[in-house]
């Protein structure tokens, strides 16, 4: 398992005794000495990310969608209102079932 940097100062971490430590001894964790699990586990960060892929997977949702919403008075100029209402019907649909996503 590679080390991730000290949660604290961001120095690097090194097995002491079997466990870890950081390599800077003004930190704290330079004198505590945890797991290696210990040491990697991130549970902040990992929520942040988590939260970030979902956001940019929204975000290529929303992106598409103001795609299709631009071309819909092109086809309302073109005579085809039917197909923009049709259009913006299934727009509206895969808005709903995003929202209901996140829930
Ligand atoms: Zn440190």
């Amino acid at each position: 398992m590679n080390l991730k940097p000290c949660p604290f100062c961001g120095s690097d971490g090194f097995n002491h005794q079997g466990g870890i430590i950081c390599s800077n001894s003004d930190c704290f964790m330079f004198n505590v000495c945890v797991s290696e699990q210990f040491w990697n586990n991130r549970p902040l960060e990992n929520d942040l990310q988590a939260d970030i892929g979902d956001m940019n997977r929204e975000n290529i949702g929303l992106k598409s969608i103001l795609k299709a919403l631009e071309n819909i008075d092109d086809y309302k100029m073109q005579g085809h209102e039917c197909y923009a209402k049709h259009v913006l019907l299934s727009l509206r649909d895969r808005l709903k079932r995003m929202e209901r996503g996140k829930k």
